[in-house]
């Protein structure tokens, strides 16, 4: 069987793209890799939001280049926002690249695949397999750490986009120039592939769109609050998230309909970008300071025990001192429990690309700052954690050290523990719901001990064996 290997870069909405290629890939008869040498499909599911992250895709294409010097048969192929924007000059610049697909033609993408299928699977029988993967791993010098669709745990969380681009055209972002302006899918389609992941062994489903509480049903005019609750609703759905929300775009309606559903992961990401009302104005924010705050005060009302987590970006073009001071108050005062923090950086065709930017070195010197107060806010939360238990749910061995798990809680902080003696892949994919005891925290996320597995959410669970520690 050919094998396809998905590498995923930028934010949700690509997750939820692979993850729909991955499925329509499995339906066409090819396996998932694990690793690019094992794969004859290669795939990039590229971003654009930051400069860093293009040249990060271009290095990427240059790598496998040396699989498909290895192996002419490997196919090699871009999908994502880069690829709707570079499209002519990615010819090029890395002419190797077998084809390109934009965000508007994943179904055309997935049609390739099953075209290619044939052709790719009587060249596999043709091949003593075990040679060339040898070749090609002799040959890597791949790097990177992008997340490739893959693990055993991977079908534990699923991703359900519900809208398409974005109209709001903030003067920093790319994406309204290359995902275009909203495209909401009806609540019928969306509702069925939260059942379809669900039926699949989904344990959380998260819904993503760029600015996902502007949906609205194209027929009906229902919102994202009616979205939310018809989705609880599916016999079977343990658990409901979302991202990223905008601001602007929280009516008391749909907040008070959020609180209603008690199957929805307690955080909500509420990106700020500034605390300064000019800089809101020149990033087309749609909302000031003053309401950004109301929004605040309504999720504490409606949703006291949610996490509320941002988007800040530092140096803009025309941040001033005050500018920059005012958002530093804001995080100060330890309302965010996390934040991804950025130093702004060109996009190229964004208005703010045109404007005089603030020297390097005032920005980054903000910049460390402004991470100082996140990080002990964000110590903070985590510090509260200490001593409970929490119920998460597995990401599956930590990256840094095999011998340990690493997890999720419910408000998306990381807890890392020892692998209890009775670890088994396919066990704790099936009883995927861990409570751990919370020992020591850090600005990263949490340390603990695993002491429960459950099938189910709600569930109490059976208590896990627990690693014998010498000391000696
Ligand atoms: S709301 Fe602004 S930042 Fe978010 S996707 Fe739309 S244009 Fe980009």
């Amino acid at each position: 069987m050919p094998r396809i290997y998905i590498e995923t870069f930028g934010c949700q909405m690509n997750e939820a793209d692979s993850q729909y290629i991955a499925d329509r890939a499995a339906s066409a008869g090819y396996e998932i890799a694990a690793k690019p040498e094992e794969a004859n499909v290669l795939v990039l599911n590229t971003c654009t939001v930051r400069d860093n992250a293009e040249r990060r895709a271009y290095g990427r294409m240059n790598h496998f280049k040396v699989l498909k010097d290895a192996d002419p048969d490997v196919r090699l192929v871009v999908m994502g926002c880069l690829a709707e924007q570079d499209r002519d000059r990615m010819q090029q610049v890395a002419p190797h690249v077998d084809a390109v697909f934009g965000t508007s033609e994943l179904v055309a993408f997935g049609d390739r695949l099953t075209e290619w299928q044939p052709a790719l699977q009587a060249a596999q029988d043709d091949t003593v397999d075990d040679d060339v993967a040898f070749e090609r791993a002799l040959l890597m010098p791949l790097g990177g750490s992008a997340d490739a669709v893959t693990d055993a745990f991977s079908h534990l969380r699923g991703f359900v986009t519900v809208q398409r681009g974005c109209s709001y055209y903030c003067t920093f972002c790319i994406v309204p120039h290359v995902r275009g302006r909203f495209d909401h899918r009806p609540m019928r389609e969306i509702l069925d592939e939260v059942a379809a992941h669900v039926a699949s062994g989904a344990r959380e489903v998260m819904l993503v769109g760029q600015t996902v509480n502007a949906w609205k049903d194209p027929a009906t005019g229902e919102d994202f609050g009616d979205l939310c609750k018809a989705a609880a609703a599916l016999p079977g759905l343990e658990r409901l998230t979302f991202i990223s929300p905008h601001p602007k775009d929280f009516t008391e309606k749909v907040i008070a309909d959020l609180a209603t559903v008690p199957q929805l992961n307690a955080r909500v990401h509420l990106p700020l970008q500034s605390g300064s009302d000019a800089m809101l104005r020149r990033m087309n924010r749609k909302y000031t300071r003053a309401q950004f705050e109301e929004k605040v005060e309504l999720i504490h009302r409606y949703l006291p025990d949610w996490a509320i987590t941002t988007d800040i970006i530092v140096g803009f073009p025309g941040e001033s001192d005050d500018d920059f001071e005012a958002t530093l108050d804001l995080v100060k005062t330890g309302v965010f429990a996390n934040a991804f923090m950025f130093i702004y950086s060109i996009r190229r065709g964004t208005p703010a690309a045109r404007w005089e930017q603030v020297p390097a070195e005032v920005s980054s010197a903000r910049f460390a700052r402004l991470v100082e107060a996140q990080n002990a806010a964000t110590r903070a939360y985590h510090d509260r954690k200490l001593g409970t238990t929490v119920r998460c749910l597995i990401q599956g061995p930590s990256k840094k050290d095999a011998t340990k798990l690493a997890t999720k809680t419910l408000d998306n902080v990381t807890v890392i523990a020892p692998m209890p003696p009775d670890y088994d892949e396919a066990l704790y994919a099936r009883e995927p719901w861990l409570d751990v005891v919370v020992e020591t925290a850090h600005v990263w996320g949490c340390t603990g001990r695993i002491v429960r597995r459950a099938e189910r959410y709600a569930e109490s669970g059976a208590p896990v064996a627990q690693p014998v520690i010498s000391l000696l």
